[in-house]
C-alpha cells in the first residue's frame, strides 16, 4: 500500500502536485475539462488542510521546446474557475527559473501556483535530475496523482521523487485499489476480457492474466490469430502469421493452469472494413475466403455475457469488435452490458475500451474506468509503474 496525502501532514507545506492537465485544446479552448474536475478533489484537500499547492502537469508534444500553443494558461484559467479561487501562473518558457522560485517561495497557505507545460523542457521525458531538483527545490512535498502518465519515468513522475517525501493524490490511490485489488486480490470467479487488435500489442497482459483469472475471454482482432493458429481459415480478418504459434502456447499455458480461456464460437463478418460493409454471422470453423471478422457473434456474446454475469470481479481489456462502426458494435456493448449486469467489481483499462464504454453509454455502470490507457495496460501485465514506486509504503 502507498501512502496517500492523508497519510501525511501538509498544513503549512508546500506540496507540488503532478496532475494531468493533458485536455483536450482547440483554437486556445479546452474543448473537455473532465481531467482538470477529477483532478479537484486532491487540490481542495491540500488547500482545506493548509498547504500551498504548486501544480504541475504536460499538454500535448511541445518536444521540449517552448510553443506557445501548448502553453498551461488556459488550464490555469478553468482551474480558477472551478475552484472559484485564483491561481498564480508561474509563466515562465523554462518551466523553472529564479522568479519562479521566488515566487514559490513567497505563497501562503491556501495559495495554488501553476506552473507551464513540463515538457517545455527536454530534461523533463529524460528525467534529468538537475531538472527533478528544480523541481523538488520548489516544495516540501511531492505528490503524484497523474495515473496517465505513471508508466513513464519523468523528472515530475518519478525523478523529483530522490528529493522529496513523496505521496499519492486520490486519483493514483483510486487507480490502485480497483487494478490493484482486481488483479492480486480478486473475488472469484475472476474474469478477463481480452481483445483490441492485435496480439502482439497484448502479449504481456495475457499471460498475466493467465497467471491470475479463472476465465479469459477471447474477443476483437486477435481472436483470429487464436482460430488460425487452431487450424481454421480466417479469410481477410486481422491475423499475425507470425504469432500463431505464441497463441497455441499462451492456450497450452491457460491449460496447465487451469484457466478457462474461451474463444469465439462464431462470429459477424464483412466483405470489407467498413461501415457500410455487407455482413452476415459464421461459425468461427468457417470463416469464408475474402471476408473480414468485425464483430464476435451473438452465441459468443451470450457465451460470455453469462460467464460475466456470475463474475466476482471483471477486467476488461480491449473492444469485441470495431465499435467504432455501428454495425460492429454489438459484441462490445453486449459484453458491456453484462458488466452492467455483473454484481461483483467491474473494472476497465485501456484507452479504446474506455472510450467504447463511455460511447455506449455504460460510464456510470462500470465500478471502475481506468483513466491511464498505457498506464493501465503496464499495470495489466504486472509491471511496477516507476510513477507508483517511488511513492513511500505505508
Ligand atoms: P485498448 O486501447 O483498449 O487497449 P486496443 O488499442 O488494443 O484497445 O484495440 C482497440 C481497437 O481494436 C479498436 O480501434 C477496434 O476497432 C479494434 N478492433 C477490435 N476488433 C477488431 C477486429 N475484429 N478487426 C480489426 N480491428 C478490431
Ligand atoms: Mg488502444
Amino acid at each position: 500500500m502507498k501512502k496517500t496525502v492523508k497519510d501525511i501532514d501538509v498544513k503549512g507545506k508546500r506540496v507540488i502536485c503532478r496532475c494531468d492537465f493533458n485536455v483536450p485544446m482547440k483554437d486556445g479552448e479546452i474543448t473537455d475539462d473532465k481531467r482538470i474536475v477529477a483532478a479537484l478533489p486532491t487540490i481542495k484537500y491540500l488547500l482545506e488542510e493548509g498547504a500551498s499547492v504548486i501544480l504541475m502537469s504536460h499538454l500535448g508534444r511541445p518536444k521540449g521546446e517552448p510553443k506557445q500553443e501548448f502553453s498551461l494558461a488556459a488550464v490555469g484559467q478553468r482551474i480558477s474557475d472551478l475552484l472559484g479561487e485564483g491561481v498564480i501562473f508561474a509563466k515562465s518558457d523554462v518551466v523553472v527559473d529564479d522568479a519562479v522560485k521566488a515566487a514559490a517561495a513567497d505563497l501562503e497557505p491556501g495559495q495554488i501556483m501553476l506552473l507551464e507545460n513540463l515538457r517545455f523542457r527536454k530534461e523533463e521525458e529524460k528525467n534529468d535530475p538537475g531538472f527533478a531538483k528544480d523541481l523538488a527545490s520548489l516544495a516540501d512535498i511531492y505528490v503524484n496523482d497523474a495515473f496517465g502518465t505513471a508508466h513513464r519515468a519523468h523528472a515530475s513522475t518519478a525523478g523529483i521523487a530522490d528529493y522529496l517525501p513523496a505521496v499519492s493524490g486520490f486519483l493514483i490511490e483510486k487507480e490502485l485499489n480497483f487494478l490493484g485489488e482486481a488483479v492480486n486480490d480478486p473475488v472469484r470467479p475472476f474474469v478477463a476480457i481480452l481483445g483490441g487488435s492485435k496480439v502482439s500489442d497484448k502479449i504481456g497482459v495475457i499471460s498475466n492474466l493467465i497467471e491470475k483469472a479463472d476465465t479469459i475471454l477471447i474477443g476483437g482482432g486477435m481472436a483470429y490469430t487464436f482460430i488460425r493458429a487452431n487450424g481454421f481459415g480466417t479469410g481477410t480478418s486481422l491475423c499475425e502469421e507470425d504469432k500463431l504459434d505464441l497463441a497455441l502456447e499462451l492456450q497450452a499455458k491457460a491449460k496447465e493452469k487451469g484457466v478457462e480461456l474461451l474463444l469465439p464460437v462464431d462470429t459477424i463478418v464483412g466483405d470489407k472494413f467498413a461501415e457500410d460493409a455487407d455482413k452476415k454471422v459464421v461459425s468461427c470453423d468457417k470463416i469464408p475466403e475474402g471476408w473480414m471478422g468485425l464483430d464476435i457473434g451473438p452465441k459468443t456474446q451470450k457465451l460470455y455475457a453469462d460467464v460475466i454475469k456470475k463474475a466476482g470481479t471483471v477486467i476488461w481489456n480491449g473492444p469485441m469488435g470495431v465499435f467504432e462502426f455501428e454495425a460492429f458494435a454489438g459484441g462490445t456493448k453486449a459484453v458491456a452490458e453484462a458488466m452492467a449486469e455483473c454484481k461483483g467489481t467491474t473494472v476497465v483499462g485501456g484507452g479504446d475500451s474506455a472510450s467504447a464504454v463511455k460511447k455506449l453509454g455504460y460510464s456510470d455502470k462500470m465500478s471502475h474506468i481506468s483513466t491511464g490507457g498505457g498506464a493501465s495496460l503496464e499495470f495489466l501485465e504486472g509491471k511496477v509503474l516507476p510513477g507508483v514506486e517511488v511513492l513511500q509504503d505505508k
